[in-house]
């Protein structure tokens, strides 16, 4: 049985009531969640798990082998808490604040991705701190470019979320050219993250990540580190301005 991922259809959703339907020593598994896991270049939730009688704390949510959404626990459970736990009825609730800076920085990288005059080769979003890596054959990455990056944000762009079944994808050869890396498909369709619309669409890519709904959401991007990786790559690590 797989777990329903409640963040897919709305990032914003905070908790939610489960069931138990997996465990090991060390993590929970349910029939739905709003816990997003490690993927995409996105770090995974960390929360709190409820029941009746106690409350668990994850620290982190993977997926397993099999498509289940493992949420891993601060503290292993006992014995006595294993034994009865499948069936279980929970409430789980997400760090928040946690979460939404994640979605602010991760939305902010897909606008930087699209203005950077080099390739991107690799992508890695906290709540504290997100990276994207250029390969730019060697030349400096002018840290001018989130200027750029926030003057876009401000103009307040609606972020839409599309399904696209991926046989449409092979007849739409626009569409297609926006796939850099193996899209993330789901029961044949493919995720889609749409910023800006009414003819002024600012990105269009692939994403099964968390977003928030406009970019005037995000507030002001600062340049953490702007710096060299090997000779001919630069990463430009950026944060939100508090
Ligand atoms: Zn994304």
């Amino acid at each position: 049985m797989t777990s329903l991922p409640l963040y897919d259809r709305n990032a914003y959703q905070r908790s939610c009531n489960a069931r138990v339907s997996g465990y090991d020593e060390t993590s929970l598994i349910f029939d739905q969640t709003v816990f997003y896991p490690l993927g995409g270049g996105q770090a995974g939730d960390s929360g709190t798990i409820l029941t009746q009688t106690e409350t668990f704390r994850v620290r982190d949510t993977v997926w397993t082998e099999d498509n289940r959404l493992k949420h891993i626990l601060e503290q292993p459970l006992s014995p006595d808490q294993q034994r009865n736990i499948i069936g279980t009825n929970v409430e789980l609730t997400l760090d928040w604040n946690r979460r939404y800076r994640i979605m602010q920085l991760h939305t902010a990288l897909h606008v930087l991705d699209k203005i950077a005059p080099f390739r991107c080769t690799g992508a890695k979003i906290e709540a504290e701190k997100a990276h994207l890596d250029f390969d730019t054959e060697g030349e400096k990455l002018d840290s001018a470019i989130v200027d750029k990056l926030n003057d876009i944000l401000q103009e307040q762009h609606e972020v839409q979320t599309h399904s696209i079944a991926q046989e449409d994808l092979n007849n739409t050869p626009e569409l297609a050219q926006t796939i850099k890396l193996a899209p993330p498909v789901k029961n044949g369709f493919v995720r889609f993250i749409q910023i800006g619309s009414n003819g002024d669409v600012v990105d269009l890519q692939p994403c099964g990540g968390t977003h928030v709904k406009n970019t005037g959401e995000i507030g002001k991007i600062i340049v953490l580190k702007n710096k060299s990786r090997g000779v001919k790559n630069r990463r430009l690590v950026v944060g939100l301005e508090d």
